[in-house]
């Protein structure tokens, strides 16, 4: 199989087997990620991708799943993603779906009625790294879109039945913008419909801009109360119909789990009970061991 530099996978996703069918990302730029810096972006070879199928064929000739890589294959465009997909359904006939990670710019390249296709060879579920719905903290952390933007792309996956996963980035705006990018990310996330909404929390690894920006004073970190408050006000505001994901461990309550909105009452109290009474530096000694986002 051919894999480049550091895979990384959605540990979410039951999927097994990985295709890289892209290598590094198209974007690269975002102020908080070291994942992809030292790997160009690239498309993989088609007899690369042909080859690894081969290899798969006679490995996992049953897989129904496939989670294809890297940072964002959903970027290609869809005279380049049709002929990937049709090759998985040759040489894994009981595939059922492909799952891949793209950022919401990648759909600007493809209509509906071409999304609509993509999902008939297999392409169910996508997973959006938006992390902020405030056009501020989207501007400051460079993502490179604006709420609007993420507004018109998914009404397009939803249009086409595709379901698909937003993440919010908790503690990205920093404490300059927290309340907003809490507030304005769950009024547009609201928005949407989709059929997961992950949160994760800020790291300052080494190499970032953001963590450069920290050190020179004009970047001021969120502690892990505040993160926690943060967190708390997106979960109070969000109102989608949809699953819940949070990196965020609250001692006796799962937060994780289907049906957002029968359980966000107990969402909320759990993280207010952790935001009076956890243990906080646990926290932050868990946040200072991460190695990568
Ligand atoms: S966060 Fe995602 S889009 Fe941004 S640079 Fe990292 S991999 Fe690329």
């Amino acid at each position: 199989m051919h894999f480049t530099g550091t895979v990384y996978r959605n540990p979410y996703w039951p999927t097994w087997p990985l295709l890289e069918i892209t290598q590094g990302c198209t974007h690269n730029k975002c102020k908080f990620c070291t994942m992809y810096r030292d790997v160009p972006f690239r498309t993989s070879p088609m007899e690369w991708i042909e080859d690894d199928l081969r290899e798969l064929a006679k490995t996992d000739p049953d897989a129904r799943t496939i989670q294809l890589l890297s940072a964002n294959p959903l970027v290609l465009s869809y005279g380049k993603l049709a002929p990937i997909l049709e090759m998985i359904n040759k040489y894994l006939p009981k595939m059922e779906y492909v799952y891949l990670a793209g950022r919401v710019t990648d759909l600007k390249n493809k209509t509906v009625d071409e999304l609509k296709k993509l999902k008939e060879l297999g392409m169910r579920e996508i997973s959006l790294g938006v992390e902020s719905g405030d056009d501020w903290t989207l501007d400051r952390i460079n993502k490179g879109y604006h709420a609007a933007g993420i507004l018109e792309q998914c009404r397009k996956l939803e249009e086409a039945g595709i379901d698909y996963w937003m993440t919010f980035l908790n503690g990205v705006a920093g404490k300059e913008h927290s309340r907003e990018h809490a507030i304005n990310s769950a009024t547009i996330f609201s928005q949407c419909k989709p059929m997961l909404v992950g949160t994760g929390g800020l790291t300052l690894f080494p190499g970032t801009p953001l963590l450069e920006e920290a050190e020179r004073g004009e970047f001021t970190p969120l502690s892990e109360k505040e993160m926690l408050e943060e967190l708390k006000l997106f979960v109070e505001n969000l109102t989608c119909d949809c699953s819940f994901i949070t990196h965020h461990t609250v001692s006796g309550v799962n937060l994780t789990g289907p049906n957002f909105l029968a359980r966000k009452e107990k969402i909320v109290a759990a993280l207010d009970r952790e935001i009076k009474q956890g243990d906080l530096d646990h926290m932050a000694a868990i946040r200072a061991n991460k190695r990568s986002l």
